[in-house]
């Protein structure tokens, strides 16, 4: 601070008055003060006596030497002294004070005391304080002792000082023991003096003290902003509602998520009763309970309602309850109460409950038979069964609830072990069992599905399938059944061969009906009217266990006793159990040995004429009855047991079926036999009986390629009756044809086996002779030759002795690939033209080279 600077002295317009009373300055017990009452009594008695002046100026003396003392003194002083004009100019400053403030002492003279100051702030206030200060009144203490300024040192430093405050009388100007201007001018204003504490050191330390309050301060606020920050904002931000009531329940604060919840602000639910503002009149009651609880600090921690939010939406809160008591009581003063809004979750809840209660209702009422089992460790517990299940178990299941599946299911290790797997797999399983619930119970076929429902509890749903299962089994029985008869339709309506179609079906039936034999027996006609028939075995189908029947002789009577009264009504003999059958001892005993059990006897009934035997030749015709042809025989080696009509309707059927093939069989041995005839008529010579010529032509290229193959020779005889035109014109055609037939007759009896005679013509006949040579046909040829003549037969318009005569062309040949039969038959018939022109009744063999072979003229 530059004390040249501030010269302005306009504001220090005499504020210190030198209008001093001499009874307001005394009275002061300092020694300034009473140098200046001195000063002024001095002043007053001036006008006194020499003596008295010499007293008075030794006396002055001796003050002017105490005072230069006090001044020597004063300036010594380690303090701060200044001395100010009315105008606040300095007019003394102590050594020391010049010294601290780094000036000299004649520098500071003369200078305003504002000049000292440290920045206008402190100029401001001293002025202020300078220009208002009652200096009248100066013994005021907070005058005197409350003063603090702060000066600025010559290197700018502050130098903070407490002022006392003195109005005192001005100095004697100069050097007071050598002045002459004694005394002083009565107007002369009073000097203010300035006595100062330096409070630097203090003023620090208050600084300190005051930024250390300022920071706790500051730091105990930022602490309490943030602690009540963060409070609220955990409270804000917690998803919980948060309501603070007094023991009236009045609503004292809330957090956002509460103002969020209810549609409120907190200005609008401030001081509002819950009751009155949330509640529903329902809920009144029960909140009441618990605030009465609350209030009396025995409240529940928790409890429940629905409150009626802003938009009149019924929101369930689940609500913590903690109660504040006054201090020093055990009153109540205010209830903390922290909700979380649990709506959904309620309303889920209740959907779950509705749902299970709709499951469970099911459950019970499913006409399905359910079983519920929990797992625990190793054992599957029933802890639950529905109706259906109880009604199907005949109340048995009720008995085993609680028990294990091990105990409920010990004769079935199966389905424990199924519901394992399901347990084990996570996974739905299905099954079919027959076993029996309870012992009492009887067994049945049961449907099994184990539905795995949650971590340790399965579902069996049990369906009773036996009927069911009877019926799908009797359904697939009745279609393989079906399917079988078709078999066995279509066999015999293809085949024509009956031991196969008997051999067969007796096969297929026993498969189908799973029995150990089935057997199909003859029953021959009787040998007489009345008289009794055999049983003849015709085939059978066994398993290896069971002995054959085909050398056991059985009496047929021991199931029909009375045969011969056959007809639609003739009992199927079904045996149940053979050991209880009606039948002759003897009977049981030898079918006993037999293997069998259980015994299914059907007639096979075939039309037949009155008094004629059903295996005659004959096939069946319209008006035929029913005669017995035999036995479909089933036996059940096993095990004794019933006979499902099904099966007998079945093994009827089949017999049915074994009629039709049987009949139809007859019909086509009949067949064949007519078929053959009628072959053998179309080879045949209707009047001779000979072959014909096809059958000759047949015969010849068959034996021809035959004979081919052996190298073998084959002959051919043509003959050729001589003048049979002159004979039916002398005998007539009849009389001819009888003519053709004998000498056909003794063609005949010339043939060996092998051998064909055919008629080649109107009175032409022809011999095929395979094996043999040219020698042994001439032979041939001869003989009939002869036989011919044998016969004698008249022809008296012959010229040839009066007898029919042949004339015979023989040929042979070895046939080869080379060679037709047609050459042998041009061959033989030229021969035969040759016979004829040599003069008729002779046998020509033809050969190109040489005479034929026992040519006979
Ligand atoms: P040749 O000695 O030269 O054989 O003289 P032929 O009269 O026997 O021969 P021809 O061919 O002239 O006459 C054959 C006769 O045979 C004519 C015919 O009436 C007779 N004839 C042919 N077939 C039959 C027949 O089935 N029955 C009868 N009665 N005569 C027949
Ligand atoms: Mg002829
Ligand atoms: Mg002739």
């Amino acid at each position: 601070m530059n004390v040249e600077r501030r010269s302005d002295q306009s504001w220090c317009d005499a504020k210190v008055k030198g209008k001093s009373d001499p009874s307001h300055s005394c009275g002061d017990s300092s020694g300034g003060s009473s140098t200046h009452c001195t000063s002024a009594e001095v002043a007053c008695e001036y006008d006194g006596s020499e003596r008295e002046v010499a007293q008075l100026r030794e006396q002055l003396a001796r003050t002017s030497a105490q005072l230069e003392q006090y001044r020597n003194y004063y300036e010594q002083l380690p303090g701060f002294y200044f001395s100010l004009t009315s105008e606040a100019i300095v007019e003394q400053v102590s050594a020391f004070a010049a010294r601290q403030l780094g000036y000299s002492r004649d520098r500071l003279q003369g200078q305003p005391f504002v000049n000292l100051l440290n920045g206008p702030q402190e100029v401001r206030a001293f002025r202020q304080w300078w220009t208002g200060a009652d200096w009248q009144h100066h013994s005021d203490t907070e005058q005197i002792h409350g003063r603090e300024v702060t000066l600025q040192c010559a290197d700018g430093s502050p130098l903070f000082l407490r002022l006392s405050i003195r109005t005192v009388p001005p100095l004697p100007p100069g050097d007071l023991r050598g002045s002459r201007t004694f005394p002083h001018p009565a107007n002369e204003p009073e000097r203010v003096l300035f006595v100062g504490e330096e409070i630097g050191d203090l003023k620090q330390a208050l600084k300190n003290l005051e930024q250390q309050r300022q920071f706790g301060t500051q730091l105990l606020e930022a602490t309490d902003v943030l602690v009540r920050n963060f409070v609220s904002t955990v409270l804000d931000t917690a998803n919980s509602l948060v309501v603070v009531l007094d023991r009236e329940a009045r609503i004292m604060s809330c957090n956002l998520a509460c103002e969020k919840t209810t549609g409120y602000r907190f200005e609008q639910m401030s001081n509002r009763r819950v009751a009155e503002l949330f509640l529903i009149p329902e809920e009144v009651e029960a909140f009441h309970t618990v605030l009465v609880q609350l209030s009396s600090g025995n409240g529940p921690n928790h409890h429940e309602n629905r409150w009626l939010t802003r938009d009149g939406e019924l929101r369930t809160i689940a609500w913590s309850n903690t109660a504040i008591f006054e201090e020093d009581s055990d009153r109540v003063k205010y209830i903390i109460c922290t909700g979380i809004d649990i709506t959904e979750r309620r309303q889920a809840e209740q959907a779950l409950r509705q749902s299970e209660e709709r499951l469970r209702t099911q459950y019970k009422h499913i006409p399905i038979p359910t079983l519920t089992w929990q797992c625990v460790g190793d054992e599957f517990f029933l802890i639950d069964y529905n109706d259906a299940a109880l009604a199907m178990t005949g109340g048995c299941v009720a008995r085993s609830l609680g028990k294990t599946a091990r105990c409920m299911y010990a004769d079935c290790r199966e389905l424990v072990e199924e519901l394992k797997r399901c347990f084990r797999e996570r996974r739905t399983i299905k099954s079919e069992r027959f076993y029996r619930f309870c012992a009492t119970a009887e067994p049945k076929h049961f449907a099994i599905v184990y539905v795995f429902v949650a971590p340790d509890m399965v579902m069996v749903h049990t369906e009773d399938i036996t009927e069911r299962k009877q019926l799908m089994g009797a359904l697939q029985r009745q279609a393989r059944r079906e399917r079988l008869v078709g078999v066995i339709q279509g066999r015999i309506r293809h085949s024509l061969d009956l031991d196969r179609i008997l051999a067969t079906t007796a096969k297929e039936v026993r498969r189908f009906l799973q029995v150990q034999r089935v057997a199909i027996y003859r029953v021959s006609p009787p040998l007489a009217e009345g008289g009794s028939r055999d049983l003849t075995f015709v085939v059978e189908s066994r398993t290896s266990a069971v002995p054959s029947l085909r050398d056991e002789s059985l009496d047929w009577r021991w199931f029909d006793p009375e045969p011969q009264c056959a007809g639609d009504g003739l009992p199927v003999c079904a045996i149940a159990d053979l050991e209880t059958a009606d039948l002759p001892s003897a009977a049981i005993a030898r079918l006993h040995a037999l293997g069998i059990r259980a015994h299914l006897q059907v007639p096979i009934w075939i039309r037949e004429r009155s008094g004629v035997a059903p295996d005659s030749d004959r096939p069946p015709e319209r008006g035929d009855r029913l005669g017995l042809w035999g036995w479909l025989w089933v036996d059940r080696c096993s095990a004794p047991g019933p006979w499902e009509a099904s099966d007998i309707d079945f093994v009827e059927q089949i017999a049915g079926e074994l009629a039709i093939a049987i009949q139809q069989a007859l019909l086509y041995r009949q067949l064949q036999l007519a078929n053959q005839e009628l072959e053998h008529l179309a080879t045949l010579d209707a009047l001779t009986g000979l072959a014909n010529r096809r059958h000759f032509d047949a015969y010849l290229n068959r034996e021809w390629q035959r004979l081919a193959a052996a190298g073998v020779p084959l002959s051919l005889i043509l003959c050729d009756i001589d003048y049979f035109k002159a004979y039916n014109d002398t005998y007539g055609h009849l009389a001819g044809d009888r003519t053709l037939r004998e000498v056909a007759d003794a063609l005949r009896s010339t043939l060996r086996e092998g051998e064909l005679g055919a008629r080649y013509g109107g009175e032409e006949f022809a011999l095929i002779l395979p094996h043999t040579g040219a020698e042994e046909a001439m032979s041939v040829a001869q003989t009939l030759r002869s036989r011919i003549h044998a016969l004698a037969i008249a022809h008296k318009a012959s010229s040839l002795g009066q007898i029919v005569t042949l004339s015979l062309g023989v040929a042979t040949r070895v046939p080869s690939a080379n060679l037709s039969p047609a050459s042998l038959i041009a061959a033989a018939d030229d021969a035969l033209y040759r016979a004829k022109a040599l003069g008729r009744d002779r046998a020509i063999f033809h050969h190109s080279i040489g005479p034929p072979p026992g040519h006979c003229p």
